[in-house]
């Protein structure tokens, strides 16, 4: 298997029958950037060879986006179209597995008007919370992968012209999700998995309290964990029951954080790129689980943004640890796509959390899942904290010290 085409068509099978791992007769909706049109068809063929009863495909464009922000007015960010929401909240109700491919020009929407972005994502937010909560509870089978296209590969390799750094892109994606020349794509991923549920066991044996954080770039940093916490990490499985990974790439395993206990400062160790404009040089310090001060050296008002979203975005959702010598970091590109650089990093998120990192919380509703320390919030957002000098220590219940990251990496086998 060498030439590009065939890796793609092992790419768009990967994603359809290991990654969403579609169901004979189950409907599927395809969300795909209109530039990636010739990956989106294959991707649907690939669906109903493998039985889909109907692959749904809304085609996105980003350009199309922005002239939308620049364009039309606030009233119309306000309000969701009842109709589109409908159409994610029926699927998401009738069983049908999700597959959103991800295409980025990383600063497509640099400059755009804050409180339109603003207003927009709070009304998509809330008009489809039925889908996005199916969907963070692993109701529902789904699935992130990325395909290259110009502006994101000139960005992140300025140095080439357009062909050659799509053709590199490419390259890494493939890389990154295990498709080379030399092995058996499934059985990689197969052995991947292995390892996550591996760390997640012997952390989940663990049960810590607390996990301690500290680094040379300025990270000091204390996180409650929620009790019966659960980590997580490589396939789920959906609420019928079936195997499927969320993203593709993915090297992290994560849990649920106390969002009412954090403690001191965290420095962000990449740019995060959100919604369409990058975010540099950001730190965040914590009190009592809230954000009490944050600052970038640019895209502040972004940062601040995703705080403000609601009274959950101030707080954490999301406890993500990424070896700093995961395959993705040894490439040592900096990809402007958190897809891409949360599997990378360690990380957190701001915002929402995933009831399934606590025991029984799948079936808990939002109150019973505060009451815990889970977090509720319309958002959730991923920022990288791993580093190569990145220390994590472990508190068990009873007080005891045990390293979980030195020197960047998973000491704990
Ligand atoms: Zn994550
Ligand atoms: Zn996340």
């Amino acid at each position: 298997m060498t030439c590009f085409e065939e890796k793609l068509r092992t790419y768009a099978s990967l994603i359809v029958r290991f990654g969403v791992n579609i169901q004979k007769g189950q409907e599927m909706v395809l969300r795909c950037p209109a530039e990636a049109y010739q990956f989106g068809r294959m991707l649907t063929e690939e669906a109903y060879k493998a039985g889909a009863k109907e692959v749904i495909v809304q085609w996105r464009d980003s350009v199309e986006r922005r002239l939308w922000y620049d364009h039309a007015p606030m009233e119309v960010m306000e309000n969701f179209p009842e109709w589109k929401a409908a159409s994610l909240n029926n699927y998401a109700q009738s069983g049908a597995a999700f597959v959103t491919v991800v295409s980025d020009d990383p600063e497509i929407f640099k400059g755009v008007d804050d409180a339109k972005m603003r207003a927009a994502s709070k009304a998509s937010n809330e008009a489809c919370k039925y889908f996005y909560k199916r969907m963070m509870a692993s109701e529902i089978q789904w699935n992130v992968a990325a395909v290259s296209n110009e502006a994101w590969a000139l960005k992140v390799f300025p140095e080439l012209d357009a062909v050659q750094a799509v053709e590199k892109l490419w390259d890494a994606i493939f890389r990154a999700v295990h498709i080379t020349d030399d092995t058996d794509a499934v059985k990689a991923w197969e052995q991947l998995d292995e390892t996550l549920s591996h760390r997640c066991h012997v952390l989940n044996q663990y049960a810590f309290d607390r996990l301690i954080y500290k680094n040379s770039l300025g990270t000091d940093f204390t996180v409650g964990l929620v009790q019966n916490h659960i980590w997580e990490g490589g396939s789920e499985f959906s609420g019928s029951g079936v195997r499927f990974f969320a993203n593709m790439p993915t090297e992290e395993i994560f849990t649920m954080p106390d969002c009412r206990r954090a403690e001191g400062t965290l420095k962000a160790s990449m740019p995060l790129c959100y919604d369409g404009t990058l975010i540099h040089d950001f730190s965040i310090t914590f009190h009592e689980g809230k954000v009490t001060e944050f600052s970038a050296a640019e895209g502040q008002e972004v940062l601040q943004r995703i705080i403000e979203t609601d009274e959950g975005a101030g707080r954490l959702g999301e406890v993500a640890l990424v070896p700093y010598h995961s395959p993705i970091s040894q490439m040592g590109l900096l990809f402007y796509e958190t897809l891409f650089d949360e599997n990378a990093s360690c990380h957190f998120a701001l915002g929402a959390s995933y009831p399934t990192t606590v025991k029984d919380g799948a079936s808990m509703n939002s109150e019973q899942l505060t009451q815990i320390g889970g977090n509720d919030s319309a958002a959730h957002v991923d920022f990288m904290v791993g580093t190569q000098d990145l220390e994590i220590t472990g508190i068990t219940k009873d007080g005891k010290e045990v390293a979980v990251f030195k020197n960047g990496d998973w000491c704990l086998d």
